[in-house]
């Protein structure tokens, strides 16, 4: 029986970890968000997977080829680890049910708010959702906390304004809101602390 659960940080990328600019596909136009390399470090160093899950649905509507999105990928995982960062995989979804391109024209499983890539991830990473983390610029980011134990932080100001305002009145289960990436990362670090400080708190009050 396997019993080695690993932990992990499911990651959004555009609006997340670079400057959301629609449709992306040029490394020339990509720009990491200020305080990512930071945050993917401290999140490296406490041993969460990094895993990112991301909607391409330009590639459906043929504003970029698959190519040219594979090509923007490598070099972004190679940038992150010259920094130090690994990514330990990146899952896409080049999908979108009123695509241009036919081979892409799917109302599939797998383009967020649906799961399909993320149970892929837990099953590939044999993952504990429990210790598992969501981060996204966008509520479809958050997606599997409305219905696992997945905690979720919404980043940024790219959602709509009463979307933000909700996740702030709490009104989206297991979902936080934080200004960005770092941000997130460490409150996720903080409330791991405050966990444990509160677990030696209750061993000690069984010594009382
Ligand atoms: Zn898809």
């Amino acid at each position: 029986m396997l019993t080695d659960f690993n932990k992990a940080i499911f990651l959004d990328r555009d609006g997340t970890i670079n400057v959301e600019k629609n449709y992306l596909y040029k490394v020339s136009d990509y720009e990491f968000l200020p305080g990512v390399i930071d945050a993917l470090r401290i999140a490296q160093d406490a041993e969460y997977k990094l895993i990112i899950i991301t909607n391409q649905s330009g590639i459906a509507k043929g504003y970029y080829t698959l190519a040219e999105f594979n090509y923007l990928n490598d070099w972004m995982l190679d940038s992150l680890e010259t920094q130090g960062i690994h990514i330990n995989k990146v899952y896409y979804c080049p999908h979108h049910p009123d695509a241009k391109i036919p081979e892409f024209r799917v109302d599939c499983d797998c383009r967020k708010p649906k799961l399909g890539l993320y149970n892929k991830a837990i099953e590939e990473f044999h993952l504990d959702l429990n210790e598992c983390y969501a981060i996204g610029d966008k509520i479809r980011d958050c997606s599997i906390c409305a219905t696992t134990n997945c905690h979720g932080f919404l980043i940024a100001q790219n959602e709509k304004k009463e979307i933000i305002n909700d996740v702030k009145n709490g009104q989206y289960r297991n979902v936080k809101y934080a200004t960005n990436l770092k941000q997130a990362i460490l409150m996720i670090m903080d409330r791991k602390s405050k966990n444990i400080q509160s677990s030696i708190h209750s061993m000690n009050e069984n010594y009382n």
